[in-house]
């Protein structure tokens, strides 16, 4: 090959090369804006159109990018109007039922928030957004990992995962303003009871096959429970089967 031939042949497989990149680069900003298309219609179809009113929820509900906590497969129906599986057979819960639950535990920017039931992270991101600190335990080790590592690199440095069963809370963390359980025990746990500061609210769902999520009051003069709505979540494990 002469040296002119060489040098033609390399500069085609440069721009073709280039041509290559930015197609692919303009594929995945599509691809990026058809999932933030896909996220506002999420908020309005399933969450302001059901009620939600808190504009504060609403905003973050617009703002965190559920997709990047669900796994590869999952990309394309992370905006879906239902739980998805997340792996060890888990789901993340369904986005109206986190911008519900988030709501219904009111909320101020200094609050302390214990979560039971890590999971992919996502509602924990959704709560870090919201108030000064969050602290959330996961049984399953494997998702705790997975779910610190993503909070980690998405800079919600504002949360700390730890492994271990929720069902005897976190005292060392506590007492909370806010308590949110995301998987089903058959009855209320009583440390977390303990661990909600006066003033303070927990949300949670209780039950077996049919299950109630209840919010619960905590004042001077005791617990107030009021059952929301009915609902479906991954039971508990640990501690409360026992
Ligand atoms: N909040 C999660 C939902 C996860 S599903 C999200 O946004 O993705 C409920 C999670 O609760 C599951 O990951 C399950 O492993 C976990 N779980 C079940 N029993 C638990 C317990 N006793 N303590 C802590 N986590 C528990």
């Amino acid at each position: 090959m002469s040296k002119s031939i060489y040098h033609l042949f390399c500069q085609l497989i440069l721009t073709a090369l280039i041509i290559a990149g930015c197609s692919q680069e303009i594929k995945m900003n599509e691809d990026l804006k058809d999932l933030e298309e896909q996220r506002e219609q999420m908020v309005q179809r399933q969450i302001t159109a059901r009620g939600v009113k808190d504009p504060e929820v609403i905003k973050v509900m617009r703002r965190v990018p559920r997709h990047l906590f669900v796994p590869e497969d999952q990309v394309k129906y992370a905006y879906r109007d239902e739980p998805r599986p997340i792996g060890e057979g888990q789901t993340i819960s369904q986005p109206y039922i986190v911008a519900f639950m988030t709501e219904q535990l009111e909320l101020k920017p200094g609050d302390r928030v214990l979560e039971i039931g890590t999971g992919s992270g996502y509602q924990s991101a959704v709560l870090a957004c919201l108030v000064d600190s969050v602290f959330t335990i996961e049984i399953i080790p494997e998702l705790a990992e997975r779910a610190q590592k993503l909070l980690a690199d998405l800079n919600y440095d504002n949360v700390v995962v730890k492994e271990g069963d929720g069902y005897i809370g976190w005292e060392e963390k506590g007492p909370f303003d806010a308590i949110i359980v995301t998987a089903a025990p058959p009855r209320i746990p009583p440390p977390l009871l303990e661990q909600l500061k006066i003033g303070g609210r927990m949300v949670l769902p209780v039950g077996e096959y049919f299950q109630e999520l209840v919010v619960v009051s905590k004042n001077q003069t005791g617990l107030e429970m009021k059952n929301v709505l009915p609902v479906r979540f991954v039971p508990m494990t640990g501690e409360v089967r026992k």
